[in-house]
């Protein structure tokens, strides 16, 4: 799938054959399971471009942004940093890149250290990376508090003396603060009050209208997806079942695991909402230390097939280049109509 670059400038993320396997049980009693909690996934982003991971609990999405941030090693695959291998980089070889990559976690409480101030907090990655005088940081720090909507005076204030908005929009000045090429945010609005998710939503375009990073946006929740990116990828069972950029996806969605979780997302629109049948999937998502042959989906796809239950569909694209899936039903003539069975 094409991705907007320059010419020939490298993207900003490029991951191959990602596998991130935990091993878990007691050696002594023999139960040793292994959790594929990412199972072989390629995943490319541009510069200045959002692209949202959207999936279940336990689909691995956040595993991916641990592996892509090294916080995490993978198990398998490569993951290339503005064309840099890091996939095997030792913590201190990972040091000087770590201004390139940053995360905003989803519990701004807990990620921002209780006992230093907003000024501390946001200046900590400058002085860790040596960047400028006191006065230079000082001065950034007011320019990405002013940046992402913070007044200046609350520069002196402890992480406990603001509200869950004004701690994620502390915690968004921070990993921003070195201008790094990518952000990893794992579903950063997710712990906020809905009224206040729209404006950090919004706080995230502004600043990377204004500074051009590039972001991969883990979310479970497909309004945010659809607010924020520029093209999605679904997660299930540590593997992508269809990525597309965001219009193609809600315009047109082909895997039969996207048209599930479309058709039981809210809508404002309340002529959709009379529109659309609730596809309803039987069952969990299974434990992802059980071994499944075949389509990861088989267990809960309406429309399964024996062939699904042995032969693994690969995430290819059937008749437009911009539009890849991951299932054998799908392909240059059409896809599954999940709606229409519904109705039926
Ligand atoms: Fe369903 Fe088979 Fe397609 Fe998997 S490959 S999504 S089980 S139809």
């Amino acid at each position: 799938m094409s991705v907007p670059t320059d010419g020939d400038e490298v993207p900003v993320l490029e991951v191959r054959g990602l596998v991130k396997h935990y091993s878990s049980g007691s050696r002594l009693t023999r139960d040793r399971r292994v959790v594929r909690a990412v199972d072989g996934i390629d995943l490319t982003i541009g510069r200045g471009e959002i692209v949202g991971l959207v999936g279940e609990s336990g689909s691995g999405k956040s595993t991916v942004g641990k592996c892509v941030t090294r916080l995490t090693t993978p198990t398998a695959g490569t993951i290339r940093l503005l064309g840099r291998d890091i996939t095997h980089l030792s913590r201190a070889r990972m040091r000087p890149l770590r201004s390139q990559v940053h995360v905003v976690f989803q519990d701004p409480f807990s990620s921002l250290n209780p006992r230093m101030t907003v000024e501390q907090i946001v200046s900590e990655p400058l002085k860790q990376h040596g960047v400028g005088s006191r006065r230079d940081r000082e001065s950034t720090v007011g320019e990405m508090l002013e940046k992402t909507g913070l007044a200046r005076e609350l520069r002196s204030r402890y992480p406990h003396e603001l509200s869950g908005g004004q701690r994620q929009r502390v915690a968004l000045a921070r990993a921003l603060v070195l201008r790094p090429a990518l952000v990893v945010a794992d579903e950063p609005v997710s712990a906020l009050d809905v009224s206040v998710q729209a404006s950090i939503l919004n706080v995230i375009l502004d600043l990377q209208a204004d500074l051009g990073f590039s972001c991969l946006f883990i979310t479970h929740e497909l309004s945010v997806v659809e607010f924020i990116s520029d093209r999605i990828a679904v997660m299930y069972l540590g593997k992508i079942m269809e990525e597309t950029t965001r219009e193609r996806l809600f315009r047109e969605p082909q895997h039969p695991y996207t048209q599930a979780l479309l058709s039981a997302a809210p809508s404002a629109d309340p002529a959709a909402v009379r529109a659309q049948e609730r596809i309803i999937l039987s069952g969990d998502i299974p434990s992802p230390a059980a071994e499944l042959p075949g389509c990861p989906f088989h267990t809960r796809c309406p429309v399964a097939v024996e062939r699904c239950r042995t032969e693994r569909p690969a995430l290819t694209a059937k008749a437009d280049p911009e539009h890849r899936t991951a299932c054998h039903l799908v392909t240059a003539d059409g896809a599954p109509d999940l709606q229409a069975l519904a109705r039926a």
